[in-house]
């Protein structure tokens, strides 16, 4: 209960989870026209055979091979956002955010059929656990905007997770340096938490 109370306040962490989900989306949609995948394969076959190839098949084979670089693009940028989902995202969790996300990305074009089924698929494929430490990172950034006057040590007092029984100048260290890495994540995929999320 304490933690869910926590989550739902932690306005870094929902935009995080939702940037993930975006591009989650867009990689299974990139492979999923089933006719295109069959055009790709016989222009492959065709190949080297010296039989030619209609310019028609030739745009598809291009478009198809242009989404494997999208593609590409996009698994790097689920494994940075991965790791700084904290604590990381229990199978069931990944399931029950594409349910949540579903009304307004079947808006934005994808069928909710096709949602059940990325469901599965992110059922499927869990993925690593996200270091303990990130965890903090996104505590004190939150921490911080709702308390602009704290200061580091405040925060590092509140948030460090070291298990030390007294918090010291190099866990404050520590935690400005983490926080910095993120608030370069968050300014990279554009994320600006309290824009775009009730709190
Ligand atoms: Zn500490």
């Amino acid at each position: 209960m304490q933690r869910h109370k926590e989550l739902e306040k932690n306005t870094v962490q929902l935009s995080l989870e939702k940037a993930w989900l975006e591009r989650w989306t867009e990689f299974v949609s990139l492979f999923s026209s089933q006719s295109d995948w069959a055009t790709f394969g016989k222009v492959l076959g065709t190949i080297g055979s010296g039989s030619p190839i209609s310019n028609e098949d030739k745009l598809i084979a291009c478009a198809v091979l242009s989404n494997f670089r999208r593609a590409q693009q996009l698994l790097n940028e689920l494994s940075e956002l991965h790791t700084w989902l904290s604590p990381a995202l229990t199978s069931k969790e990944r399931v029950s955010l594409v349910d949540q996300h579903a009304p307004e990305l079947s808006a934005e074009g994808m069928a909710f059929q096709g949602l059940r089924e990325l469901a599965d698929l992110v059922k499927k494929n869990p993925i690593g656990a996200a270091p303990k430490r990130r965890s903090v990172a996104v505590r004190v950034v939150d921490l911080r905007r709702s308390k602009p006057k704290l200061s580091w040590m405040q925060a590092t007092i509140e948030c460090c997770n070291c298990g030390k029984p007294k918090h010291t100048q190099g866990c404050m260290q520590v935690v400005r340096q983490e926080v910095m890495a993120l608030e370069k994540v968050l300014h990279k995929y554009g994320i600006h938490p309290t824009d775009n999320v009730k709190v």
